[in-house]
């Protein structure tokens, strides 16, 4: 395999990356309106070159290169957070502004520019000749900021394709990133008896046996597992609902709201035991639920889950960090950063979930996703292009 003819393909491809990824930042695509962008996404494919281009029952876009015996995965999601406050905007959010070789607008740090790259990743594979025994997946999915993974829980659950490795394309600004904390929304519940509130004593206040509950959720934060690369396990109360038949009435239900993220060695089952400590200590009757998400994908399917989204990380001298890092040395001579998200990613299902070796690469700086500063670099398009182009070879090459 030829590096330097690699690198060369991906500079020459520079204005077509950029025109792609202009044309994805214009169309807007949030959660559960895909349509458009995954139609645009099989346009680009299909001209690239890509053997087999399918689209899921889940609305997942998906384009094979190959038939080799080890199954590689790429995956950008395609939908983007809203616009938010459009007056926080120096830009359009959907035009898809190029000036001083930097690409402006909404999903193009989170995470459209990741496809861009991987698209022309297999144009430069084709042209080059640099198929080998391997079957190359590059996924567009679907969903992932309003349910992290739910997209790749239905791509393995259905057996639509069974990877033996998953490179994730969120912004890592050109770094290795090996895991991120996982997190999980529960609800807990406390039920009182409701009476007349001019004699409370009556009846059972379903919010003053919430309070204790709370005070030691405040207390649990304070001595949750650290963890040196990771960071630290957190609960937080995000809001409090409460039930009462009227402004005069002792309330007869309390619910609060749990945002927990979870470090290594914290699961769902650790995360839910440790409420129910708290609710023998404290002597309140209480029940925790972990939420469900239900929500239709723009195909009109409905495929429930949990809002449990696992921990993921892999040791630096794990064989698909390394091998990440091998690709990423040869081809720009330089050493490589290896580190983590803040956020979370699918790689809560891949890794999280399923166990399946994962690794992130993916240009654009992640501190711009979400944000009215929504941009990626061309030349770190560049660089992810040559960079897909050649981890499948460095992946099943010892
Ligand atoms: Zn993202």
């Amino acid at each position: 395999m030829n590096i330097n003819q690699i690198n060369k393909k991906a500079l020459q491809y520079k204005q077509d990356m950029v025109a792609f990824l202009r044309d994805m930042v214009a169309i807007p695509s949030t959660s559960q309106n895909e349509k458009d962008v995954v139609l645009r996404v099989k346009e680009e494919m299909e001209k690239c070159g890509f053997d087999e281009v399918i689209i899921d029952g889940f609305g997942n876009i998906l384009g094979r290169i190959g038939t080799g015996s080890t199954v590689i995965a790429m995956d950008a999601h395609l939908d983007t957070v809203d616009v938010g406050n459009p007056d926080l905007w120096e830009v359009d959010p959907f035009k898809g502004d190029y000036r001083d070789g930097v690409i402006y607008g909404r999903g193009a740090s989170d995470q459209e520019a990741g496809m861009a790259s991987m698209v022309y990743a297999g144009k430069i594979i084709k042209e080059l000749g640099l198929e080998e025994d391997y079957t190359l997946y590059v996924v567009g999915s679907v969903m992932e900021e309003d349910c992290d993974g739910l997209c790749w829980q239905y791509l393995l659950k259905e057996d639509v394709i069974k990877p033996d490795v998953v490179v994730i394309t969120e912004p890592t600004n050109l770094g290795i990133y090996r895991g991120h904390r996982g997190r999980m929304e529960m609800r807990v519940k406390t039920v009182g008896l409701s009476c007349h509130a001019s004699a409370p004593e009556r009846g059972e206040n379903a919010i003053y046996k919430m309070t204790p509950i709370i005070m030691e959720i405040e207390r649990l934060n304070e001595r949750l597992k650290d963890d040196p690369f990771l960071g630290k396990g957190t609960i937080a109360v995000t809001q409090i609902f409460f039930k009462s038949p009227s402004q005069n009435a002792v309330a007869d239900e309390c619910v609060i709201q749990l945002d927990r993220r979870l470090t290594a060695g914290e699961t769902k089952e650790s995360a839910v035991e440790e409420l129910e400590e708290i609710f023998k200590k404290t002597g309140v009757d209480a029940q925790v639920e972990i939420l469900q998400y239900s929500e239709k994908t723009y195909t009109g399917l409905l495929y429930p889950t949990e809002k449990y989204y696992p921990t993921w990380v892999f040791p630096e001298e794990s064989e698909v960090v390394q091998k990440a890092k091998k690709t990423f040395e040869t081809l720009f001579n330089t050493p490589a950063s290896i580190d983590k998200w803040t956020f979370s990613t699918n790689g809560i299902a891949t890794a999280g979930m399923f166990g399946i070796p994962t690794v992130g690469f993916g240009p654009a700086n992640e501190i711009y996703a979400h944000s009215p500063k929504d941009q990626c670099p061309d030349d770190h398009l560049v660089k992810a292009a040559a960079f897909y182009a050649a981890f499948p070879h460095f992946y099943i090459t010892d």
